[in-house]
């Protein structure tokens, strides 16, 4: 059999020179990561040759008996990790999760409220191209103007009169943690089913540094590939009173086939997430993120009209405000891109510019900490990005930073066994 760079050596060619990009340049973008050996390999396995519709046990396929195995080893590991009663873990990403989990908690024409776009929220919790804005009846809150805060007196206003049948907590876009008690509280008093979205903070609720969602929300979904450090996938965790709900909204409700290569992926990242390497890598995350918000604070970036949103961060990420700068949100990404930084452009709340330009960045520390970072490096990356974002931006600057980039990534080689 050809391997694939003689099969196909345009796809090998382009496969190589990513490879050679990520170990290069410094990925921050906060809902990357990088997957450890052990899941690329389950992910490049035989199992993505084996159809499985079904569940463990109960299968419409023949030969299933190690992919029962594979899956069953990724939903004990996930009801473990996160204390829940009931997982699901077939959806192909984590729009399909919440696609499954709303299917199965709604009907059509149903109110649902969820946080705007614009302030923070995902495509799935109502954005009106997406099928969550076309099925259901959205109503949105937003963050307070002035803290950067979700407004938590808004979404029980919003609660209370437009009576929801599911209100949806959390974020793609947001450095702060959520009150889960409260949106509970609200959810009650209303009627309401709530169902937390925790695909940016999964990582850090495994590690005990973020508080878990789980006892509060009816359903809690979330993606594999972001601080969880896993394939690209997801997972939909629930009480075991709608444990059939889900499984029949995931398949035969939204999906054929599991792709059981995938979650064997899943299954060796939750495996890892248990892990006390992890827990250290997610406190290098958090620190990380708030020594960045930290020099993006200070004087040198008030003065260059930059600024940290709510002012500091609880999380993994960093949103930056450039509304007051002379760089827009698509400059700003396009200046780190070429001193090597990878990150994206972000609407930062009440954005004056439209969404393929934007008057913020997005910034977050995952990537760099399964790399290896400590304080140290994130302080010379956090320095690195303020001087980037200064006015008068010379060829020299840019020469300078690419190397101190350089210098970073070469003390921290990633999948040098690859290369
Ligand atoms: N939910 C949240 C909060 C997200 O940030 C994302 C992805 O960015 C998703 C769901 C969707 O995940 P996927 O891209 O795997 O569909």
């Amino acid at each position: 059999d050809a391997d694939l760079a003689t099969v196909d050596p345009e796809v090998a060619t382009a496969v190589a020179a990513e490879l050679h990009r990520q170990q290069s340049t410094l990925e921050m973008i906060a809902s990357e990561n990088f997957a450890p050996a052990g899941v690329l390999e389950a992910q490049g396995s035989v199992l993505t040759n084996k159809y499985a519709e079904g569940y463990p046990g109960r299968r419409y396929y023949g030969g299933c008996e190690h992919v029962d195995v594979v899956e069953t080893l990724a939903i004990e590991r996930a009801k473990e990790l996160f204390g829940a009663e009931h997982a699901n873990v077939q959806p192909h990403s984590g729009a399909q999760a919440n696609a499954a989990a709303m299917v199965a908690l709604l009907e059509p024409g149903d109110t649902i409220l969820g946080l705007d776009l614009a302030h923070g929220g995902h495509l799935t919790h109502g954005m009106k191209l997406n099928f969550s804005g076309k099925l259901y009846n959205v109503v949105a809150y937003h963050v307070d103007n002035e803290t950067g805060r979700v407004d938590m007196a808004e979404v029980e206003r919003l609660a209370t009169e437009h009576k929801p049948k599911l209100i949806i907590a959390g974020w793609s876009a947001y450095p702060r943690q959520l009150d889960f008690a409260e949106f509970r509280r609200i959810a009650d008093a209303v009627g309401a089913k709530l169902m937390v979205d925790m695909a940016h903070f999964a990582g850090l609720v495994a590690a005990g540094l973020h508080p878990s969602p789980v006892p509060y929300a009816d359903v809690v979904t979330t993606t594999t590939h972001k601080t969880l450090g896993g394939p690209r996938g997801g997972i939909v965790l629930s009480k075991q009173e709608y444990a059939k709900k889900i499984n029949s909204a995931v398949f035969p409700g939204q999906q054929g086939g599991p792709l059981e290569h995938v979650i064997a992926g899943k299954a060796v990242a939750l495996k890892i997430a248990a892990s006390e390497e992890f827990r250290e890598r997610q406190e290098r995350v958090l620190a990380g993120a708030t020594i960045l918000a930290e020099r993006l604070s200070a004087d040198d970036c008030a003065s260059a009209g930059v600024r940290v949103l709510t002012g500091g961060t609880d999380v993994h990420l960093v949103l930056v405000d450039l509304v007051n700068s002379e760089l827009d949100g698509k400059q700003a990404e396009d200046r780190l891109h070429s001193i090597g930084i990878t990150v994206n452009r972000n609407a930062v709340p009440f954005d004056p510019r439209p969404p393929m330009v934007t008057s913020g960045l997005r910034i977050g520390t995952p990537a760099l900490a399964t790399r290896g970072f400590g304080a140290d490096d994130f302080a010379e990356v956090a320095d690195i990005i303020a001087t980037a974002l200064q006015p008068g931006f010379s060829d020299a600057t840019r020469e300078e930073l690419r190397s101190r980039v350089t210098t970073l990534a070469e003390k921290h080689p990633l999948y040098a066994d690859l290369s």
